[in-house]
């Protein structure tokens, strides 16, 4: 079973293919022109979208050294995210799945994420997780605790009630005058900085839920005092102020995590999305599994950030269910799991 899978949700416009579960390409083409907005511009990233697909899609068949008549279906991103860059990535999946005959299969974006972790490099890749398992899901749109019982039944049990924990990164980088995304930059510096230079606030919540926003605001004011007293007091500090963010974010995100595991008592746990490659939430995890037996999952870098080999192998799944869509069927651009 071959199925090509599209994934055009926000920048990236990616195409992949996997075959019987084993990935054979993932191409990503991601879009730049964002950067100097310091954020996604939607109507930049559905035209980037239109462009990108055909080469995109032509790359990856050809990477895979599969002709289109090879394929037994095609899955797209459905959504959550950006209507326009949907749209594109829809209109495409339904325009090529009327032209070969073959099925069209809807994918959740979120859900893709979760899946990454079934993605199989080689015939001999076995280190999936096994169901239930416990799944934290934090990316730039999201951060949720989710109980995985199998492919197609995920049950959220907490998220945010306001900012997702890649905002938090992405927004407070911003203040700092970080770039876009500003993720991977405090990541970067916060290896050099102290996590415990700056205390910030961290949120009260009740059962499994998030809120970053009061983190972001205790991180603005702490930035606005300070500079007051001395106008470099970024520059100066900013390794202190990524590695203490950073911190915070990550000590949020496991307190609650560690709740969820204690409650339901599933000690498999895996994380997902673009904040999976933080390197404080990978030593956090692995610390976790060190000191309270849990069994781990971290995916691979490549598969943190959106890409299409996830959505190809939610895909791969769902043909298995014979779990087809109809062409009449649109995009959605908010939605839960
Ligand atoms: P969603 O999947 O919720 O629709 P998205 O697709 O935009 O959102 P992803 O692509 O999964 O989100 O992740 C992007 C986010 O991950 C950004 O907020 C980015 O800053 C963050 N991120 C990526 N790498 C790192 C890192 N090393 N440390 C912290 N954050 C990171
Ligand atoms: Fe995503």
């Amino acid at each position: 079973i071959t199925i090509l899978g599209i994934e055009s949700s926000c920048d990236d416009t990616s195409a992949a293919v996997i075959r019987d579960g084993v990935m054979l390409s993932n191409v990503i083409a991601s879009q730049a022109v964002h950067e100097a907005f310091g954020g996604v511009v939607p109507e930049l990233a559905s035209r980037a979208h239109q462009q990108n697909i055909i080469p995109v899609v032509s790359e990856a068949l050809k990477r895979a050294g599969i002709d289109k008549s090879e394929l037994s279906a095609l899955a797209f991103t459905r959504g959550p995210g950006l209507m326009g860059s949907l749209l594109v990535g829809t209109s495409f999946a339904k325009g090529f799945v009327t032209a070969l005959d073959i099925p069209l299969i809807d994918v959740n974006h979120l859900q893709a994420h979760v899946m990454a972790h079934f993605i199989k490099e080689s015939e001999d890749d076995h280190n999936q997780p096994s169901f239930p398992f416990i799944c934290l899901l934090v990316s730039g749109g999201n951060s949720q605790i989710i109980r995985v019982n199998s492919y197609k039944d995920m049950e959220v049990i907490g998220q945010t009630i306001d900012d997702a924990a890649g905002e938090a990164f992405d927004k407070c980088a911003k203040v700092m005058d970080l770039g876009y995304p500003g993720g991977p930059v405090v990541d970067r510096l916060a290896k050099e900085g102290n996590p415990k230079a700056f205390t910030l606030n961290k949120p009260h919540i009740p059962g499994y839920n998030y809120s970053f926003s009061g983190l972001k605001t205790s991180f603005l004011y702490l930035l606005r005092d300070r500079i007051k007293e001395d106008p470099d007091f970024i520059e100066k500090n900013k390794q202190d102020l990524c590695a203490s963010l950073q911190f915070t974010i990550v000590d949020i995100l496991m307190d609650k995590l560690r709740k969820a595991v204690k409650d339901t008592g599933i000690t498999e746990v895996a994380v997902a999305g673009g904040v999976s490659a933080n390197s404080g939430v990978r030593n956090a995890f692995e610390d976790h599994a060190r000191r309270y037996g849990w069994k781990i999952h971290l995916p691979k870098f490549s598969f943190t950030t959106d890409n299409a080999a996830m959505v190809a192998i939610t895909g791969y799944y769902k043909y298995l269910d014979k779990d087809f869509c109809s062409i009449d069927e649109a995009p959605f651009s908010r939605v839960v799991l």
